[in-house]
């Protein structure tokens, strides 16, 4: 739960890439456990390092990096998804420092959170993402509504959420006062190279269960990998993780050496997780009617691949961000990208 935290704050102290290894390797063998990883670790734990104050770093990083608390991220409302910034929880000021009321949607790890980096407007004159604060709320600052029912994901738990007037301190004020959108923009910058990581490991499973399969599955006399039909779709299978992967590391070592990589790592969660729905799918084709079935794990890996193309930013959103990098458009995407 700290793989990238130094050790000076209870964590592993390996570099962002090793992170990423393992993020592609939980997902590999659940991609629930994949996500619930990423979201505590580059939604919650990686910004309260990365804009934290020292205190609040020594306060609740340790913690996490343990794995004594879960993380959660609370950015996404009923009415705020891709448009983040139209978000409207409220951070009213009071004697202490804040009164938060608001409701969210959709919030891995909520259920069982320990800390919650939550979004909300401490300013509701300004426009859009501007009066956006964040702040670093404990678990019984927030109460579950409901249990999200999902497609796919069924290890990770996914959250609505409501704050009923929790009072919170100064203290828990997470960066600057109207700077909340910059943290959920640059937290969400790296958190998507974990989601790319996510999408290569569940495609890496299917397409190791499909040549497993294709070897030895026999029809006409012959194993299905003999026909040529099932021999293309593994070749593409291999061609196309083999790019996702060089994307996602790619994206992970800039990050890691602190170089831009916002259009990289859009780069990477577009065509990993576009490839991971496709060749999930394929993966099913070569088991044929098994494959459709939930005596073997590729119906699995289909479904979890689903949400590697709509959270943390929508296919659309990468592409937007993308294109905003490539053609030099200065107005920053105000979008969850
Ligand atoms: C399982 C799960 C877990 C999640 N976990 C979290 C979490 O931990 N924390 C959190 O804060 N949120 C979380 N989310 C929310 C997730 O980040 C949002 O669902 C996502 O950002 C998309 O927002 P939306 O669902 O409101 O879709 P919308 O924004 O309503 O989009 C609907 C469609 O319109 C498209 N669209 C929207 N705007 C544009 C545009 N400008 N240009 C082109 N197309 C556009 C989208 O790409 C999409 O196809 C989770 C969601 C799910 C399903």
């Amino acid at each position: 739960m700290g793989v990238c935290v130094p050790e000076e704050y209870g964590g592993a102290g390996a570099d962002f890439l090793s992170y990423i290894l393992v993020l592609e390797e939980l997902s590999r063998a659940d991609a629930g456990v994949g996500v619930t990883v990423a979201v505590h670790t580059s939604a919650v734990t990686l910004p309260i390092l990365t804009f934290g104050t020292d205190e609040q770093r020594s306060r609740f990083v340790p913690p996490l990096a343990r794995g004594e608390h879960l993380g959660s991220f609370a950015l996404t409302e009923a009415e705020a998804g891709s448009d983040a910034g139209a978000l409207r929880t409220r951070a009213e000021p009071d004697s202490e420092g804040w009164r938060i009321t608001g409701a969210k949607q959709w919030i891995t790890n909520a259920r069982f959170a320990g800390t919650v980096l939550l979004f909300a407007r401490t300013d509701l004159d300004a426009p859009g993402a501007g009066g956006v604060s964040a702040f670093i709320l404990d678990g019984d600052h927030i109460r579950v509504t409901r249990d999200e029912e999902k497609l796919g994901l069924n290890s990770s738990i996914t959250n609505d959420i409501v704050v009923e007037g929790a009072t919170i301190g100064r203290d828990r004020l997470l960066h600057e006062e109207g700077k909340g959108f910059r943290v959920a923009m640059t937290t969400l910058d790296g958190g998507r190279i974990g989601i790319a990581a996510q999408a290569l490991g569940i495609a890496q499973a299917a397409y190791d269960a499909a040549r497993a399969y294709a070897l030895e599955r026999r029809q006409f006399g012959k194993r299905i990998a003999d026909f040529q039909a099932i021999q293309w779709k593994l070749a593409d299978m291999a061609t196309e993780i083999d790019a996702a992967r060089l994307l996602v590391y790619r994206a992970a070592e800039l990050k890691q050496r602190g170089e831009p990589h916002t259009e990289a790592g859009a780069k990477a969660k577009l065509f990993a997780s576009e490839m991971a729905r496709r060749q999930t799918a394929e993966a099913i084709q070569i088991f044929g009617g098994y494959g459709y079935t939930k005596e073997f794990p590729v119906e699995r890996y289909y479904r979890d691949a689903k949400i590697t193309e709509i959270y943390e930013g929508t296919s659309e959103i990468q592409r937007l961000v993308i294109a905003r990098s490539i053609l030099g458009l200065t107005e920053r995407a105000l979008a969850q990208g």
